[in-house]
């Protein structure tokens, strides 16, 4: 361990814990000492943490208590996660429904932050996230980053979208956090013009980095680019990919550009999910002392493992805003075979159904998919209040491009009867990106399904690449 690294985590880490109310540093501890636990002992901890918040929730949120006395069911029924069953399956749809429900009574005796999806799932969603999930969740990370050979400490050079990369003006007790304990130069990647990424590489190159992190579908755009100019490609350690599935062709280019390994991280705030992949790539541990995961049919009935269903959470570290059998808009199956690398954590196997794909403009310049709901919001700006007002009047949103490549806006509003003309600077956000593609808004009662039944926020029939 180098010495930064060693200052950053005994003196940094915990300085910074107690100025930010946080408890990274013990969680860490906590988790690195949890990768000791037999398979039992495991269990045993997850099958306590979740009692616990059972517990609470049966108490102290009003969502919850109300429908335990519905169903008859008290905190005794539940002694371990196999009687997570007995609950409901929780929904995006239930959350938006029963907002107010689902926070603690004892929320003044809580730290936490207000999160959003961010229409990542087509429709955006308002949640809360205990600082305890916030971070376990770091924790989390940095196990799974040591099992790489990346320490906290080192360098790390983050090129991601709206959930990696938060877009402020004024520097933050945060900014300096990232900078100087996390050591993590963050770059947008919303822009994915060459002079953008010539200015990314500008500054990747004199930052140095030894780990590099983002959505796949950004960074393979960044290596692209690298590749087509013939530039020195820094001397990476490790890509961390997270935010989108990893598509294999985006895992090949990136090793092959960066001639380092590529490891995904599946995660998701709301439902407190977090995975990793060990050094053999063969699936996703889970971080099982963080969040229950169950993989299910549609009704929530619990299917075998090895089957395909859909993802279910349980946060068990989110006492101020609880999610028990959240359906996280996933799916995926959990491996029947245990890791060869000796880890007791269950493992995730492909997580199917969220994609990460590149769209073109008309003149063949790829638009990052994470850029399509931030178009949403006035001046592009998804910190500005006012802004984030008027986003929060949509219900759900999806952008289609036909096969000329024009794009239709559907937005489905909250309340129908809103006066239309306040989004009228939607077309202008996406006439700038798509330049020569005509822009139509239209306002819907529905939002289409994909096929396959699974909400998109972006279906294009467009095929840039194909035709040229
Ligand atoms: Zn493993």
């Amino acid at each position: 361990m180098s010495l930064y690294s060693k200052i950053d985590r005994y003196c940094l880490l915990p300085v910074a814990d107690k100025v930010m109310h946080r408890s990274l540093y013990r969680s860490w501890k906590e988790y690195e000492l949890n990768e000791r636990l037999t398979r039992q002992e495991l269990t045993d901890l997850q099958n306590a943490k979740l009692k616990r918040l059972i517990s609470h929730c049966f108490n102290n949120v009003p969502y919850y208590s109300r429908l335990f006395h519905s169903l008859g069911l008290k905190p005794d029924d539940f002694n371990s996660v196999d009687d997570l069953h007995k609950l409901p399956v929780l929904t995006k749809q239930d959350v938006r429904d029963n907002y107010n429900d689902l926070i603690s009574n004892d929320i003044s005796s809580r730290r936490y932050t207000k999160e959003s999806t961010g229409g990542s799932t087509g429709t955006p969603m308002q949640f809360m996230v205990d600082t305890a999930e916030w971070s376990a969740d770091w924790a989390s990370s940095f196990r799974a980053w040591q099992w790489y050979g990346f320490q906290l400490g080192e360098k790390m050079f983050t090129l991601g979208g709206n959930s990696l990369v938060a877009k402020k003006r004024k520097l933050t007790a945060k900014d300096i956090f990232d900078l100087y304990i996390m050591r993590n130069l963050k770059r947008s990647s919303a822009d994915v013009t060459d002079e953008a990424m010539q200015a990314h590489y500008e500054v990747f190159v004199k930052w140095n980095p030894k780990a590099m992190r983002g959505y796949g579908s950004s960074l393979v755009i960044f290596a692209e680019y690298i590749r087509k100019h013939q530039l020195p490609s820094g001397h990476l350690t490790c890509i961390l990919t997270t935010g989108e599935i990893l598509m294999p062709t985006y895992r090949k280019t990136l090793e092959d550009v960066f001639h380092c390994p590529v490891y995904d991280e599946y995660g998701a705030g709301d439902g407190g999910i977090k995975a990793h992949e060990c050094k053999l790539q063969n699936g996703l541990h889970i971080s099982e002392e963080q969040c229950v995961v169950e993989i299910a049919d549609k009704d929530g009935t619990p299917l075998p493992e090895g089957s395909i269903g859909y993802v279910l959470a349980t946060d068990l570290n989110n006492f101020v805003f609880p999610f028990l059998r959240y359906q996280v808009g996933d799916m995926a199956y959990i491996k029947p075979e245990k890791c060869a690398c000796g880890r007791v954590s269950k493992v995730l196997g492909q997580v199917i159904g969220r994609a990460g794909k590149l769209i073109y403009n008309k003149q063949g310049v790829p638009i990052s998919p994470t850029m399509l709901p931030i178009m949403l919001y006035r001046d592009n700006d998804y910190h500005n209040e006012d802004s984030c007002i008027i986003y929060n009047k949509i219900d759900r949103f999806q952008i289609r491009q036909d096969k000329a490549g024009d794009i239709r806006i559907l937005l489905k509003l909250k309340d129908p009867t809103d006066d239309r003309s306040q989004f009228d600077y939607c077309i202008t956000n996406y006439q700038n990106h798509f330049v020569g593609s005509r822009v139509s808004l239209e306002f819907v009662d529905n939002i289409p399904l994909l096929p396959s039944g699974k909400e998109d926020y972006c279906v294009s029939e467009f095929e840039f690449l194909k035709k040229n």
